[in-house]
């Protein structure tokens, strides 16, 4: 028996040693109980069993070892420590995404500390039979927010986890008391099991490319689908989903976004019935840690639909991984670390499982499209929509010829005001994005040129009309909107640019017979409040849906006609290196949410820039992305070489650029010319921190590896001068 045990804790630290008590059984994966510091005592996993005793003080016994089995494999310790390589962070900062929250209990001391065990979960049930036609109507007009939870319940089949229920205590009793539901408990069980189903039948187009995908695969890991929106991606995918469960595989559905998946799950457990598992991190933490252990004691043949945290579920065996919308920028975690991006990650765990990898979207990432050309990916293309739907056609909108003519008003062209005219006469539907929330992004007092800034951040206030309020978007400050210039005392403030609320209010003026509804970070507070207006614009009770760039997502309503882009100038207004790129799928993942099989749909953009280059040829795919690559390769950027941004934050301005400077220094003795920076970026101080940046660009030829090795040694070396020590420093790897 070895004596003792590198242990990683959730902690951005390395593995410490505890010592392995006498007697005590212990294994590499073990989740076990340590004392860290004076008053904590965490969950670690056993990482590696030793005779070495440590270099300085001596060990802490190991107090107790946790569940029946171990809580990761070799595989998942495999992968967790990819991730911490490649993200350059620590394996306990894995941890913490990695695993569910409760499965990692913490304590102050031992006596409190407590292990998991599965608790049952409270259920409201809908009587059906006393949801009458009558009761319905009434509580429509009387109580519709009660009225919403019962749809609510009825919509998921008659059952619904208390806490997805949007009603509080009072309500909820008196609903009980009205024999309207009743309050029960469950078990939640991971069920494997499916009969084999009735899949759809693929069209012609779709047999041929669900071919070229299994011929891809048959001697690479990875295939793309290209497919345009509504060409049936998901009808090849649960091909190759039945496939794997057929043979007693995992599967692995990856999407950018939970929220946006309603729609999906319901089609997949349409087919595959129980068998669907959805994670993500809006289950509560009991459901997650009890999917999680179901999963660590079923066999394999489970299918889960998740977001990127389902990538660290204990799969046996796992055939196949689907990265559905894999352009989306929301794979990448942003904040904290790891900083991974799921597609990526997903290919990795591919790899390590000896599965097989596909990646679908209608408008591919450049680095997706390049692996393709070179060869690395196999590939398939889809150009036409399922059931001969025409693509939309695409109107470049002049707002400059627009104002001059005097055709503008209210933020609208005239193309634009005509085709919503049409559409509202028609009886057709209308989305207008805008890809900023609230009323306007800042108020600016003409006599004097004053505007609101946030006292913690550098950046303006934006108006939100609704709350009243004036709110920071990056730390959240808000105050009460002013209408009087506070620094002259005699300008009156005046809303610039347009956010949402301001395009509702618009449209309010221009179509006042029209009803509008509005979607965005405001008003999509919740996945309820999300699916409560999704669902009823897809019933056809608004005419007009405004929104951010959650518009764009996944979404699927048959009497869209027309799709108006407010401002596509300030989608290409961002100063980095993906603007463009972003922008154009942006224009045309939104172009894809319109027409239908009778009818083409219309997309209007509005721009000052009419020239853009990337508006000649928004529509031909290849066209920009060789444009695109041909310009990225010849300034240096993704994906011809990997960049690794370096953050350097603190309350400290001085002794950040102080920091910096030095850094800086230290990485161009062993990089070279392949370091930029230290520089402020555009926002340099958010929650009261400064910022500056340094960024590290390593051609894709030489050893990536060997680099963040490098980064992490100079990083060290730069914390061993004291002052430095509270600086926080962190790597961005292949930033978005
Ligand atoms: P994508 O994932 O490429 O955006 P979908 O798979 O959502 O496209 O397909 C778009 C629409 O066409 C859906 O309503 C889908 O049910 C329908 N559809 C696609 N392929 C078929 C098929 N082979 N049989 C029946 N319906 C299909
Ligand atoms: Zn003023
Ligand atoms: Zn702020």
């Amino acid at each position: 028996m070895s004596r003792f045990a590198d242990i990683v804790l959730p902690l951005a630290q390395p593995a410490y040693t505890f010592a392995v008590g006498e007697g005590v059984q212990v294994r590499v994966g073990d989740a076990v109980a340590v004392q860290f510091g004076k008053n904590a005592v965490y969950t670690g996993v056993v990482w590696r069993l030793h005779d070495t005793p440590p270099a300085k003080g001596t060990a802490k016994p190991i107090l107790k070892v946790l569940y029946d089995k171990p809580l990761l494999s070799e595989l998942q310790m495999r992968f967790w420590e990819w991730v911490a390589d490649y993200y350059i962070c620590s394996v306990g900062e894995v941890m913490r995404v990695a695993l569910p929250s409760i499965i990692k209990a913490k304590a102050r001391c031992e006596e409190e500390f407590s292990e998991y065990t599965p608790k049952r979960e409270v259920v409201v049930l809908l009587v059906a039979e006393a949801f009458t036609e009558d009761v319905r109507e009434k509580m429509m007009r009387r109580a519709p927010k009660r009225y919403e939870a019962l749809c609510a319940i009825e919509n998921a089949g008659g059952v619904l986890p208390r806490h997805l229920v949007e009603l509080d205590a009072a309500a909820l009793k008196a609903l009980c008391k009205a024999g309207l539901v009743e309050m029960g408990e469950r078990d939640y069980k991971l069920n494997s099991e499916w009969s084999k189903t009735l899949l759809p039948k693929l069209s012609d187009a779709q047999s041929k490319a669900l071919k070229e995908i299994r011929n891809g695969l048959s001697d690479k890991r990875v295939a793309l689908l290209h497919g345009v929106t509504s060409s049936g991606k998901t009808e090849i995918y649960t091909h190759l989903i039945e496939e794997r469960l057929s043979r007693g595989e995992d599967v692995l559905f990856l999407v950018p976004e939970i929220s946006l998946t309603t729609q999906l799950v319901e089609r997949m457990r349409g087919l595959f019935g129980e068998s669907v598992t959805v994670y993500h991190s809006k289950l509560t933490p009991n459901q997650r840690t009890k999917l999680y252990t179901d999963m660590l004691s079923s066999e394999s043949g489970n299918f889960v639909i998740g977001a990127r945290s389902a990538l660290f579920l204990p799969y046996k065996k796992l055939g196949l991984v689907v990265v559905d919308e894999e352009h989306d920028s929301s794979y990448k975690q942003t904040e904290p670390n790891p900083r991974y991006n799921g597609r990526d990650a997903a290919i990795m765990l591919a790899t390590l499982h000896n599965a097989k990898c596909v990646l679908g979207s209608a408008t591919p990432s450049l680095e997706s499209f390049a692996n393709y050309l070179s060869g690395k990916y196999g590939y398939t293309r889809l150009t036409e929509r399922y059931g001969g739907v025409e693509m939309p056609e695409i109107v470049i909108s002049d707002t400059v010829r627009n104002v001059k003519r005097n055709e503008r008003k209210l933020h609208f062209n005239k193309e634009l005001l005509d085709g919503i005219a049409e559409r509202l006469e028609n009886n057709e539907q209308v989305i207008l994005f805008q890809n900023r929330r609230g009323y306007s992004p800042y108020m600016e007092c003409p006599s004097c040129g004053w505007s609101a800034r946030c006292p913690h951040c550098n950046v303006t206030l934006s108006a939100h009309q609704q709350k009243g309020r004036m709110i920071c978007h990056y730390c959240g400050y808000n105050e009460p909107i002013q209408h009087y210039c506070p620094n002259c005392k005699t300008g009156e403030l005046r809303p610039m640019g347009f956010g949402t609320e301001r395009v509702e209010e618009a449209v309010a003026e221009l179509f006042p017979e029209a009803r509008v509804l509005r979607l965005d970070g405001d008003t999509a507070t919740s996945s309820a409040a999300y699916n409560r207006i999704i669902g009823a614009f897809a019933r056809h009770e608004a005419d007009i849906l405004v929104g951010t760039q959650i518009v764009s997502k996944g979404l699927d309503f048959a009497d869209v006609t027309l799709i108006g882009i407010l401002n596509g100038d300030n989608l290409l207004a961002s100063p980095d290196f993906r603007a463009e790129e972003r922008a154009w799928q942006m224009i045309m993942q939104v172009a894809g949410r319109s027409g239908r099989r009778d009818k083409r749909g219309e997309v209007v953009v509005q721009t000052a820039e009419p020239t853009h280059s990337i508006y000649a040829t928004i529509g031909d795919y290849d066209g920009v992305a060789t444009k695109l690559l041909a310009e990225r390769k010849q300034f240096g950027y993704p994906p011809f070489v990997r960049i690794v941004k370096v953050t350097m934050r603190s309350t400290n301005q001085k002794l950040l650029v102080d920091a910096s400077l030095q850094l800086g220094e230290q990485l161009r003795n062993r990089f070279g010319r392949r370091v930029l920076g230290p520089v402020s970026p555009l926002i340099d101080r958010v929650r009261g921190e400064w910022r500056v940046e340094l960024m590290l660009k390593v051609e894709v030829e030489s050893s990536f590896a060997k680099a963040r090795a490098i980064l992490r040694d100079e990083i060290a070396l730069l914390r061993t001068t004291k002052e430095f020590r509270n600086i926080t420093i962190i790597c961005d790897v292949d930033i978005l």
